[in-house]
């Protein structure tokens, strides 16, 4: 027997969520994205009810949610504002390679008082002339002593300059390709870190995005994540989890995209009666409803495998990579049925469509989703 019904403690966090979406996130969202501002209110209310860094155990102090309850909170975060919403998944991001290899000395040091506060992590992968092909790190690991020296640039990093640490991938040897990488917490209050914030994104205004610079920052070997040459392998299991959030998000904007289509569609008169007659329309947001229902399915089904420790790093890709396509697709149906008043940040609809563009690239372009999942096809 499969069970399709959400727990009662899963219903609870998804009204929570819903509710604080509601009432803090959908009222402040247009704003925060047409001045390009962090939400800093919006994230010390979430801290504040629970709903921040989510992911963190139960035995240094956090919530320690599962995957799937945090797709079922993403959801809600994607429907109000996918900008506020990758703050807050950012920073996951950033906690998930020290659930994934951290040591519980680890846990304590550097998850513990993100629970005290809204604090965020970070995690610092991409590099200005190295993305997808995350073997090829420029950014150097050098190890001294008891001690680790960081040098290199990396960019596109979400919190990574308000974060208490970003977790950097390095390499001590490029030569040594994927093996000579490693994981290490660079706290930002390091002498040498420094970051710029980026400006002048198409969507996902909220959410600040860095360039880090790292100038010969000397942290502990302690600060090492996992072992050395395992950087590349943790990176690639954080994303396996993480995309499911991504996926998630998308979701809850397709959601948004359907709503805002239905009510208008309901709404606006053309030939004399409610464009919502015409099966053209129709058909539109009858093809969203069926994407939206089998991205949320895949969506689920990732997590769970990944809650029940089984392989989830394929299903985790086809979440994302659809998720995020229709997601787009719906978002630019919903600015065809809204007509003129689509294309105008009077209403919602543009910057659906420019917000979840980002989840078609970030955590993996959906090119290196499809190389995943063609990966496992033809194994
Ligand atoms: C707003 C924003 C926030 C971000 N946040 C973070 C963050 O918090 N942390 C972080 O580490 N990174 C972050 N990123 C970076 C993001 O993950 C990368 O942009 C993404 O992985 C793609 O890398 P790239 O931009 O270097 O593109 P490239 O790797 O240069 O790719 C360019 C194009 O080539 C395609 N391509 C590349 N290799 C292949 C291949 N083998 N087969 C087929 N096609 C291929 C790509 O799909 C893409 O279409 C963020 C990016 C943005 C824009």
């Amino acid at each position: 027997m499969i069970g399709f019904e959400l727990t009662q403690e899963q219903k609870q966090f998804q009204k929570l969520a819903r509710d604080f979406v509601r009432e803090r996130v959908i009222p402040v969202a247009a704003r925060h994205d047409r001045d390009a501002t962090y939400p800093a209110d919006v994230v010390e209310a979430a801290f504040a009810v629970g709903l921040l860094n989510v992911g963190i155990p139960g035995a240094v102090g956090g919530a320690g949610l599962e995957l799937l309850d945090e797709a079922i909170i993403g959801e809600e975060f994607g429907y109000g504002c996918m900008g506020i919403y990758t703050v807050l998944m950012a920073s996951e991001l950033g906690i998930t390679p020290l659930l994934i290899a951290g040591s519980r000395e680890q846990h304590e040091q550097f998850l513990a008082p993100l629970t005290r506060g809204p604090r965020l992590a970070a995690f610092a992968l991409s590099e200005p002339n190295n993305g997808s092909d995350a073997a090829g790190l420029a950014t150097k690991a050098e190890f001294d002593g008891d001690e680790i020296v960081i040098t290199g640039t990396k960019t596109w990093i979400s919190n990574g300059g308000i974060a208490d640490f970003n977790v950097v991938f390095a390499t001590f040897d490029p030569g040594l390709k994927h093996r000579g990488t490693v994981a290490v917490v660079v706290e930002t209050d390091r002498p040498g870190f420094s970051s710029n914030q980026l400006h002048g994104k198409l969507g996902q205004r909220a959410s600040p995005t860095y360039e880090l610079v790292f100038d010969g920052v000397r942290v502990p070997a302690s600060n090492m994540v996992g072992q050395r040459g395992e950087g590349f392998k943790i990176a690639m299991r954080t994303l396996d989890r993480t995309r499911v959030p991504v996926a998630a998000g998308s979701v809850g904007v397709m959601r948004r995209a359907l709503d805002e289509s239905a009510r208008y569609a309901r709404e606006r008169q053309a030939f004399g009666g409610p464009i919502a007659r015409f099966q053209a329309i129709q058909f539109k947001l009858a093809n969203m409803k069926i994407a939206l229902e089998t991205a949320r399915w895949q969506t689920y089904h990732a997590a769970w495998l990944a809650d029940t420790g089984q392989p989830h790093a394929e299903a985790a890709a086809i979440a994302k990579a659809y998720a995020s396509d229709s997601a787009f697709e719906a978002t630019q149906e919903a600015i065809n049925i809204f007509g003129g008043y689509g294309y105008m940040n009077e209403y919602p609809v543009e910057k659906l469509m420019r917000d979840v563009k980002l989840n078609q690239i970030y955590e993996g372009t959906n090119e290196i989703q499809r190389l995943v999942i063609a990966r496992h096809v033809l194994e």
